[in-house]
Parts: C-alpha cells; sequence; structure tokens
C-alpha cells in the first residue's frame, strides 16, 4: 500500500496556516481537515456540535478536546480514498496529538511531519486586525478575543511542538514573507517527503 502524507501545519493564530493549507492541497493533493472551519460550518448549519462549540470560539478559548476529537475522528473514518491529510489548527494539546497517533496508527499510517509556522506575537495582531476587515469572523474583531487566542496558544499549544519535536518531525519554517516566499520553503520540506510516500 502507498504511504499516506500526512503533515501538521502549525502555528499561532494569524500565521497563515490557512493560506499555505491551500496551497499545499492543490500541489501535493491532500485531504484538508481544518478544525475551525469545521466548527464554523457546524455553527452555520446550527447542529448542536456547532452551538456547543460556539460557546468557546465567541471568546477565543479552546474547545474542549473531547469535541475537537470526535469531529475529527468522525472525518478521517468517513475519508475512503486519499493521498493524506493536512491537519490546520489541529492538534491544538498535546492529548489531541496523542489521540491522532492512535487514529492514525488505527487507519492510515503516521504524521509525517509538523511545520511550524513562526511569527512575531505583533505581526500577528496586525494580520488578525487586517482578516477581521475581510473575513468577517467575530473572533478576529475584538483586541481582547485576539489576546486570548494567543495566550490559549502559548498555554496549551506550544507544547504540542515539542512533542512532536521528541519524535524528530517539527521543522521550524519563518512565516514573515511573501506568500511565495513561504510556500517554496515548505514545499523544501514536503517535495522530498512526497517523493517518497
Ligand atoms: P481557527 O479557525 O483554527 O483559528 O479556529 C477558530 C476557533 O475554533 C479557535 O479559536 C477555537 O475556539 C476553535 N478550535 C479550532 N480548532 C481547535 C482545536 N483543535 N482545539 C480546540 N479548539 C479549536
Amino acid at each position: 500500500m502507498q504511504k499516506l502524507l500526512n503533515i501538521v501545519l502549525f502555528g499561532p493564530p494569524g500565521a497563515g496556516k490557512g493560506t499555505q493549507s491551500e496551497r499545499v492541497i492543490s500541489r501535493y493533493h491532500l485531504t484538508h481537515i481544518s478544525t475551525g472551519d469545521l466548527f464554523r460550518k457546524h455553527l452555520g448549519e446550527g447542529t448542536v456540535l456547532g452551538l456547543e462549540a460556539q460557546r468557546y470560539m465567541d471568546h477565543g478559548k479552546l474547545v474542549p478536546d473531547e469535541i475537537v476529537i470526535g469531529m475529527v475522528e468522525e472525518k478521517i473514518n468517513s475519508t475512503a480514498d486519499t493521498n493524506g491529510f493536512i491537519f490546520d489548527g489541529f492538534p491544538r494539546t498535546v492529548l489531541q496529538a496523542k489521540v491522532l497517533d492512535k487514529l492514525l496508527k488505527l487507519a492510515k499510517g503516521s504524521i509525517s511531519v509538523m511545520i511550524l509556522l513562526k511569527v512575531p506575537e505583533d505581526e500577528l495582531k496586525s494580520r488578525l486586525r487586517l482578516r477581521a476587515k475581510i473575513s468577517g469572523r467575530t473572533d478576529d474583531q475584538d483586541e481582547g478575543k485576539i489576546q486570548t487566542r494567543i495566550t490559549e496558544y502559548k498555554d496549551k499549544t506550544l507544547p504540542v511542538a515539542s512533542y512532536y519535536n521528541q519524535q524528530e518531525k517539527l521543522v521550524t519554517i519563518d512565516g514573515v514573507g511573501s506568500m511565495d516566499e513561504i510556500f517554496s520553503k515548505v514545499c523544501t520540506v514536503l517535495d522530498p517527503l512526497y517523493e517518497s510516500s
């Protein structure tokens, strides 16, 4: 069986995960799992899961692990034919990362690499302020929520980078520069993995 290319695209809010994911998907034909997008979809459809998640998203807090994990498990298990997955905004806690390893082991292999997009905090804040004007995302439109999301990232999400570092799967990329420059660095990491998959 062909080896799957499973990538975690990682970084704080505003690091450019969504933008780079789109490019990665079209170049490597991967299945996108963005937990933020999935929650917003549920919310738009008014599902129970969406309404539950909204209670946390509205405050810039992380949605509880059991809710996120159930949603991701369902998505992985319902994807039949794929070259692999790109996880965008997931895992955001060490528990999520551990469960993801187990889920992939059962079904699709393992994480090939985690790419961390590194961006200084001032730059993140100005990007989020700019995105607020275009995206209509309520969590981008409030300084307090932006700060909470950055604090949640530092407290609960950043330890996930150490988790993958211990597995020698962490690659850090400078996330400041043009989209093309950053994508070309992402490709330098992914091309060899794609060729060997
Ligand atoms: P994002 O679109 O990735 O910025 O996510 C928007 C919001 O969805 C976050 O601020 C969290 O409230 C929630 N969220 C998305 N992914 C996760 C996750 N993996 N764990 C917990 N909460 C999440």
